[in-house]
């Protein structure tokens, strides 16, 4: 099945748009649990980082340096953030396409 992410990276879904390059796409989270919350999505639909494997190498790394890049342009590099992915129902995913959320302004506690 097609996911709302690659809907929106396909423009059938219209988002707010913060970042995109061949790789990835960044948007703002439709229902945001905290002050800044960005989701980066790759392009390529990757379930969860539970199906993806050694091909997805670059694409993970690019994704986290993608989150550090946002986290300069919204200005919580310094004040800080989380990057956080779900894996699974059991792990909280609820959009079956991977991706990191980047959190900023009211953290989750672990
Ligand atoms: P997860 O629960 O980790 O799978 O995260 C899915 C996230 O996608 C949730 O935080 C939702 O609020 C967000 N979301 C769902 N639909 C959209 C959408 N159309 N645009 C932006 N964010 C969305």
């Amino acid at each position: 099945m097609v996911s709302i992410f690659s809907k929106i990276i396909n423009r059938e879904i219209p988002s707010e748009i913060h970042y995109e390059d061949d790789i990835c796409i960044a948007i703002n989270d439709i229902n945001p649990k905290a002050r800044i919350h960005i989701l980066v999505i790759p392009k390529k639909p990757i379930e969860n980082i539970n199906s993806s494997d050694e091909n997805d190498k670059e694409i993970l790394g690019h994704l986290l340096l993608v989150c550090k890049k946002l986290a300069k342009k919204f200005k919580i590099s310094e004040s800080g953030y989380q990057i956080l992915t779900n894996v699974g129902e059991g792990g909280g995913q609820t959009v079956m396409h991977l991706h990191f959320h980047l959190l900023s302004g009211n953290a989750v506690t672990l």
